[in-house]
């Protein structure tokens, strides 16, 4: 094997190209627009079924010319330091197949399509929607994810099935803790929230970033009845959106009615005169009653 004196290239990350002769690489513009919006979608709290998934469902095209997008695809991108640029040199002696790191890092040598910010937020992200989200990682039944916290008792309030209907309710609830044993049925509180978010009032005080991401919002919302087909894909946008919107949800699911139960008392379901307080992302706070 004689030894090239120009730098021949024996493989590009999937989501670049490769000049002919194999000396440099090619920013696809289309393709880094996926590989941001994957990255966009995992830091929004969605694991890699999920993205897969939507993905699939708008028809976007793999990088390997397969049908489907895989959620290994999805997940080794996302841990790839390609993405922003960095190689790193591998050594295959020894019968390595997938190599050993040799030698430092080098930056900046594949053309970047996200930032070493979006890519450390990413990882971060990674671990939570490991942890907290089903092994397919694709339900999408509650969108509110972590942002939902108890008023009495500062827990957290988890999606749960009460005989069949989906609610949520206060962790301590499940931890022989004395609190509020009361349920919010999720889909009235999912209308709730969304038709608060979606009112017109808070769109015309907003800021210039809040209101952009209001009004992708209630494009999302929308399209949820005209487009069913992209059903999915519309609750993925969404659940990113209240992400990027709102900071904290509490939740008074007894109203006033602050005095713990104990813990043989039953669950009682949407008492009348709960709310919840809505917390914007860098902006106020502000109370906000069921609409059911
Ligand atoms: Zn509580």
């Amino acid at each position: 094997m004689s030894k090239a004196s120009t730098k021949r290239i024996s493989a590009a990350p999937s989501w670049l190209g490769l000049t002919p002769d194999r000396s440099s690489f090619v920013f696809l513009p289309d393709r880094a627009e996926i590989v941001r919006k994957i990255f966009q979608l995992s830091t929004g709290g969605m694991g890699s079924y999920a993205i897969a998934n939507y993905l699939d469902e708008l028809k976007v095209p793999t990088f390997t010319g397969s049908l489907n997008w895989d959620h290994t695809t999805i997940d080794s991108m996302l841990r790839n330091r390609a993405t922003y640029g960095e190689f790193q040199p591998k050594s295959f002696a020894a019968g390595h197949k997938r190599g050993i790191p040799s030698g430092p890092p080098i930056s900046n040598y594949y053309p970047a399509v996200i930032d070493k910010v979006t890519f450390d937020a990413a990882q971060v992200a990674r671990q939570q929607n490991l942890s907290h989200r089903g092994r397919k990682g694709n339900d999408l039944a509650n969108i509110f994810g972590d942002l939902c916290s108890c008023a009495y008792c500062g827990s957290k309030v988890i999606f749960h099935r009460i005989s069949n209907v989906q609610v949520l309710v206060c962790e301590q609830v499940f931890n022989h803790s004395a609190c509020s044993r009361t349920a919010w049925t999720y889909r009235d509180f999912e209308i709730t929230v969304l038709a608060f978010l979606a009112h017109p009032a808070l769109v015309a005080q907003a800021s210039d970033e809040l209101k952009a991401a209001l009004l992708d919002l209630i494009e999302e919302i929308k399209g949820l009845a005209s487009d069913p087909e992209r059903r999915f894909a519309r609750r993925v946008n969404i659940t990113v959106l209240v992400k990027r919107i709102v900071a904290r949800l509490v939740v008074h699911s007894a109203g006033d009615l602050t005095r713990p139960r104990q813990s043989s008392a039953q669950i009682r379901k949407d008492i009348a005169g709960r709310f919840l307080e809505i917390q914007l992302q860098a902006g106020p706070s502000y109370p906000c009653i069921s609409v059911a």
